[in-house]
């Protein structure tokens, strides 16, 4: 039987409405749910005493509810206290309850439950924990009943819970009893560990396997997977380059008197980097071959710069460019900054995102198609089939690694007529060592801008322990005064948008308090686009001093008056992601600060990444001691954030098996082609009708 013809819809309890939401996770037949890897493991099989709870960690625990009220402060909120037999208390928070769970959770109440410990204004708590209660006479510290293997955490989707996804990965499983997997490494790969027996364990991993080396992927099942996902990932990113070189691209000769006049407009120079990579590209446009540039860049080096000297050398050869970023507020940004640089030269940038008024939208898409709008700057949205260029002549793709390889594709696809591709080029202020460089950009040239404008000031960055987050709160106060901008960043290590809007909401709520005069805006995942739009324009205009997000502001956000970031957590965030955090600030000519909040109790190898932020400001510097420290527990949770284009591999931790990933794409490539095909849309997907044919 052929997994990979078989429709979800054969699985049991998959409806036509389910069957919709998992095609939002390109989830189609049965081997995409197999494929559909776990994210990571939740630990349910031992209750932790409280006495025992360690903030930041996800885990199973009990007592008996020893007070239960509403609170009404800023907003209505239900705090239960539970206690155990040590009189360890702990507190259940909810901010959506109803009149059932109000009855469950009476004083008296048995209550086990399972969730992130984090820390509250008075004691410990879980904030919207799953709980259930323990009838009279069960021990409550007796393992759930069938969790005795780890739980696993899938990538889920809005409307789609993590149980659904149990089940239907349940049902997928029991049919590997009667079908099998086809193995499609040559047999020369000689893998320890069959795919069957690979993916079997990584969905549900049986109690006798090692935990720890499943959590951290050295598993042999995991390794299995990796392997595999690397080498079809290679391939296609091979198929794709060597695809594209052979077709034809606009030919951008012409100096360009756009490119001239914006660089003349404006009120600094170039770095000399800046100049060097906007040569390269000058290059690349003259060829009359698709130009496939990656530009590295630390933050705040000045790529978007780099990229609006690239449009304004297409502009001005008469096609049209397309920017792209990852997040609404970055694209956002970008239509800013592009407007400032090419409005007075009298180019109006079109704006496109996910959520626009159905008229807006039909506006903007006409002006697209008509050609009226030359340079066209938007999300995701930009990849939309119902998106028609008039002659697309260059994209432009920022934070790229956040997009995956059939994202950047498709763009592609929107090309010019008469059969020729547009340019591409790709920004990234996360560099990748070059060894890793190798496997994940092997389609795409090399550019660094290694310079960063003159007059900055290095940012200096502290760490300090949360118990002395009240200075830390005083200070953001001081700086407040001195008429300077603050962020503060809210983390979390759960992939709910909602929990961390949570966080970020109470944060808010706790800064106020202490902090009446501030004018404070808040800004997360979970707003309406208008409202984050307007918390970040407020906070722009300097209209608000304060900006307490999530780490959706991570990229690009530009607001030079800000020179103070607290980000709280950090034990949860990779090097580089803290470092572009850092990035918000040190943008103007004020010395900048960065507070890194840890929770007491750090690991040494925290401890150890910590200093390195303390000690250099060095993006590529950071990449690399991020590569040599990463590893072991820490790597849980990084893979949600990290590389979008791998459900399993992790390029970092993986990084021993790329020699024999790149023996083995060539083997494949020159004695199995027919295997090409299959490998690359068993892992990077069947072609999506979201985004277009592939
Ligand atoms: P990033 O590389 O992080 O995307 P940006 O392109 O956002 O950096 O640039 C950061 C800031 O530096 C912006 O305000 C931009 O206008 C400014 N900038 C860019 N190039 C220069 C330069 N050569 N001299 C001074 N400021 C510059
Ligand atoms: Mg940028």
């Amino acid at each position: 039987m052929d997994l990979t013809t078989i429709a979800v819809t054969r699985l049991k309890g998959v409806g036509p409405k389910q069957a919709e939401k998992l095609k939002r996770l390109k989830i189609t037949s049965l081997q995409d749910v197999l494929f559909h890897l776990p994210l990571r493991y939740q630990d349910r099989t031992r209750v932790v005493a409280i006495g025992n709870l360690v903030p930041g960690l996800e885990v199973l625990t009990a007592g008996a509810v020893v007070s239960c009220e509403q609170l009404f402060r800023g907003r209505r909120s239900l705090q239960c206290i539970i206690e155990d037999r040590d009189g360890s208390q702990l507190s259940l928070r909810f901010f959506h309850f109803n009149q059932k769970q109000l009855q469950m959770l009476r004083v008296g109440s048995v209550v086990r439950c399972f969730g992130e410990v984090r820390r509250g204004p008075r004691q410990l708590e879980i904030v919207h924990p799953e709980f259930q209660i323990i009838p009279r006479g069960v021990d409550p510290t007796a393992a759930q009943v069938g969790e005795t293997s780890l739980t696993p955490v899938y990538p889920v989707t809005e409307g789609l819970h993590q149980l659904s996804m149990r089940k239907i990965t349940d049902a997928a499983l029991s049919h590997l009893q009667t079908a099998t997997v086809e193995e499609l490494l040559p047999e020369s790969a000689q893998t320890a560990v069959s795919l069957k027996q690979a993916l079997i364990t990584v969905h549900r991993p049986d109690p006798a396997v090692e935990v720890d080396a499943l959590l951290e992927g050295h598993h042999p099942a995991v390794q299995r997977l990796a392997f595999e996902e690397l080498v079809a990932h290679r391939l296609s990113v091979q198929q794709i380059r060597t695809d594209i070189k052979k077709q034809a691209a606009p030919v951008i000769a012409s100096e360009g008197s756009v490119c001239e006049q914006l660089i003349a407009s404006l009120p600094f120079s170039l770095t000399g980097a800046q100049q060097r990579v906007i040569e390269e590209i000058k290059q690349d446009l003259t060829l009359g071959i698709p130009m496939l540039r990656l530009v590295q860049g630390d933050v705040g080096s000045g790529k978007t710069l780099v990229a609006a000297a690239a449009a304004a050398l297409v502009v001005d050869a008469g096609y049209q460019v397309a920017v792209m970023a990852p997040t609404e507020i970055l694209a956002e940004q970008h239509l800013l900054s592009f407007s400032s640089w090419f409005e007075p030269l009298g180019l109006k940038i079109g704006w496109l995102k996910g959520k626009l008024g159905a008229k807006q939208k039909r506006d903007a898409l006409e002006s697209i198609a008509l050609g009226q709008t030359r340079i066209a700057v938007g999300t995701h949205a930009l990849f939309q089939q119902d998106v028609v260029f008039q002659n697309l002549g260059l994209t432009v793709v920022d934070e790229q690694h956040r997009f995956g390889v059939h994202q950047r594709l498709s763009l592609r696809e929107k090309g010019v007529e008469g059969g020729l591709v547009p340019h591409q080029l790709t920004m990234t202020a996360t560099p990748i060592p070059r060894t890793l460089a190798m496997t994940a950009y092997a389609d795409l040239d090399c550019s660094i801008i290694d310079e960063l404008p003159p007059g900055r000031q290095a940012i200096t960055t502290v760490a300090i322990p949360n118990t002395r987050r009240l200075e830390i709160v005083e200070r953001v106060g001081a700086a407040i005064a001195e008429g300077r901008q603050v962020y503060w960043v809210c983390t979390l290590i759960d992939e709910s948008e909602t929990l961390q809007a949570n966080a970020a909401e109470d944060t808010l709520i706790e800064l106020k308090e202490f902090l009446p005069e501030a004018r404070v805006s808040l800004v997360h995942g979970r707003m309406h686009a208008t409202q984050k739009e307007h918390a970040m324009q407020q906070f722009k205009e300097h209209s608000t001093d304060l900006l307490v997000a999530t780490t959706v502001i991570e990229v690009g956000v530009d607001v030079p008056n800000a020179s103070l970031i607290i980000i709280e957590n950090v034990e949860r965030l990779g090097l580089s992601q803290l470092h572009q955090l850092r990035g918000r600030v040190g943008r103007g000519s004020q010395q900048s600060s960065c507070v890194l909040l840890y929770e007491k109790g750090l690991s040494q190898r925290a401890r150890d990444r910590i200093g390195i932020l303390r000690e250099t400001n060095d993006g590529f510097l950071i990449a690399e001691k991020d590569l040599e420290l990463r590893g072991a527990g820490e790597v849980l949770g990084t893979r949600q954030t990290g590389s979008a284009q791998f459900k399993i591999a992790d390029l970092m931790r993986d990084k021993k098996l790329l020699p024999q990933v790149k023996q083995m794409t060539d083997e494949i490539t020159v004695r199995h082609p027919q295997q090409v095909v299959p490998l690359i849309s068993r892992w990077l997907g069947e072609e999506s009708p979201e985004y277009g044919n592939v």
